[in-house]
């Protein structure tokens, strides 16, 4: 056999099975052996808890970024190398808002803070008028306990207004506090309302600020503060009593409903209008800088390669107590749960979480550079800030370094190895949240890739249903992306006892899982980045939830 056409077989060959025949990348390269070797370095305690702003975490950064080097990697974060500075701003808030509420003839506006609160972060100036008002009751989805004001209504372009502040009877009081305090962005971010009003929340009022005391900032921010937000609000009885003036239900009526947790009716408010004066001034009082690295493999196709598959995790953790031990065998202030008989140990190494991730995501930069490449670019990016609210991947979305439209999906990976509440009954099971949300096709790939393991793992969607109390959707990085309509998938073996605990450490990590679930996320990537067009966006929503397994 000539020399060139064994070339033309083994790209033939690569082109089919991924990784089969280059020892030093692909699949088969994701080993338990390096995984451990990596995260063992990552979550000793001499990085400290790798908690955003410390040495720990500019250790970690080292550490990624030396690896990358040597596997051929192309840098894609600030002015040609790894890593991309983010910019964490402290921000004081002005606020001169104000809506008009026009009911009939009638019309009266009630200013910020009389009537109506507006979130702090309330983006852009700008004026806007809803013409349809939508009454949702309760506002609330849970399939789980049967209940639902909101399946299969349309809420586009519309301000929803909701009530009650313990939910309705027919949802358990746990289950109802994870949806209550959510029902505003679901219903802007989720269903595309163009605002939301709820009922206001009886808030302690913050302490005054003692003279020559640095100001108290308003909000924490990576974003943008020129976007566009849909306000979600909160207004009083007076409020309520004169949008409800035309109605044919009573607000008295409707709150004492509400307070009961009696059911609630759901309706348009005809003839009303509301006009929104979104009008904030913002003084940034603090910048902190923290960083992201940013990598990128180029893929084969001369059109494709302007496209990415990004795949990412977040590589801080919540680092080390500052306080020393009391005579009580307490410390004065930790960053997260301390574990019984291992108070001593001060140092939170987060392996799982999200070592981890920081691992895998390392095993797949080595494995896509050293064999077989895609056709589309893939994109890897390790977080910072995450444990501070998404701090590194809000940034990166809001101020990408590869076009934001041109990513086609999503792969976060955040604590995948170990078993969920520590049962060996886990041992084979992956929690996925978000996959069907935007892209039903992503979710299917990601099936199919499953299949074609030669152990498939049991897929199980339980933490994707809508009324999962944990709410997971909002709380790593992938929703960063999915809030600018990426479709995401976010991979997890699940919550355990040593979740955020000065006992998340390497010698609980179950490596072969780990591996396995790494080369899941491979074979998803690799689909990806051979796919001729980008994973169809529909929008259908979450639909895979508790009791679906695949
Ligand atoms: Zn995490």
């Amino acid at each position: 056999m000539s020399g060139k056409r064994f070339v033309l077989m083994l790209a033939l060959v690569a082109s089919l099975s991924s990784g089969a025949l280059f020892a030093a990348g692909g699949r088969d390269s994701i080993t338990p052996t390096d995984l451990r070797e990596w995260l063992t370095y990552l979550a000793s305690d001499e990085l400290e808890g790798r908690a955003v702003y410390t040495e720990g975490l500019g250790l970690a950064a080292g550490y990624v970024q030396t690896h990358l080097q040597s596997w051929g990697l192309s840098p894609r974060g600030d002015s040609g190398g790894f890593l991309q500075t983010v910019r964490v701003r402290s921000v004081k808030t002005t606020s001169r808002s104000s809506v008009t509420v026009q009911v009939g003839k009638e019309s009266r506006t009630f200013k910020e803070g009389d009537g109506i609160t507006f979130p702090r972060f309330i983006g852009a100036k700008r004026s806007f008028t809803t013409t349809r008002v939508e009454f949702a009751g309760y506002g609330v989805d849970a399939p789980g306990a049967r209940y639902s004001d909101l399946a299969g209504k349309d809420y586009k372009g519309a301000a929803v207004i909701f009530l009650g502040t313990s939910g309705p009877k027919a949802i358990d009081a746990g289950l109802a506090r994870g949806l209550l305090g959510g029902r505003g962005r679901y219903l802007t971010n989720q269903m595309g309302a163009a605002a939301a009003i709820g009922p206001a929340q009886v808030t302690a009022q913050p302490a005054a600020e003692p003279n020559g005391r640095p100001v108290r900032p308003d909000f924490v921010t990576t974003q943008r503060i020129d976007q566009t937000v849909s306000p979600s609000v909160t207004a009083n009885d007076a409020f309520f009593q004169f949008l409800f003036s035309r109605a044919s239900f009573r607000y008295d009526d409707l709150k004492r409903r509400a307070d009961a947790g009696e059911s609630l009716p759901g309706f348009r408010l005809d003839g009303v209008t509301i006009t929104w004066n979104l009008d904030a001034d913002y003084q940034v009082i603090r910048t902190q800088l923290t960083q992201n690295i940013v990598a990128v493999l180029e893929g084969t196709d001369p059109e494709l390669k302007d496209t990415y598959v990004a795949v990412g995790a977040h590589y801080d953790h919540v680092g080390y107590a500052d306080t020393e031990l009391g005579e009580d065998q307490k410390r004065p202030s930790a960053p997260g749960r301390v574990t019984v008989g291992r108070e001593s140990d001060r140092i939170w190494n987060g392996a799982d979480d999200d070592g981890s991730g920081t691992v895998a995501v390392m095993a797949l930069a080595r494995a896509f550079a050293q064999g077989p490449r895609p056709r589309r670019s893939v994109l890897f990016v390790w977080h910072a800030g995450e444990e501070r609210g998404l701090l590194g991947s809000r940034y990166f979305a809001d101020f990408p370094t590869v076009p934001i439209t041109k990513i086609v999906a999503q792969l976060n990976i955040d604590m995948i190895g170990r078993n969920r509440d520590d049962k060996a009954s886990e041992a084979n099971t992956l929690y996925l949240v978000g996959s069907d949300r935007i892209s039903t096709e992503l979710h299917d790939i990601n099936r199919e890739a499953n299949r074609g393991l030669d152990q498939p793992l049991t897929l199980d969607y339980e933490m994707n249903d809508p009324a999962d109390p944990e709410q997971v959707y909002f709380r790593s990085d992938h929703y960063s992306y999915a809030a600018k309509g990426i479709p995401v998938i976010f991979f997890t073996t699940g919550m355990h006892q040593d979740y955020h605990a000065n006992t998340d450490e390497v010698s609980k990590i179950e490596f072969p899982k780990l591996a396995r679930v790494t080369q899941l996320v491979y074979e998803t990537a690799w689909r990806l980045g051979n796919l001729d067009h980008a994973p169809a966006r529909d929008f259908k929503g979450p639909r895979a939830g508790r009791g679906t397994r695949d």
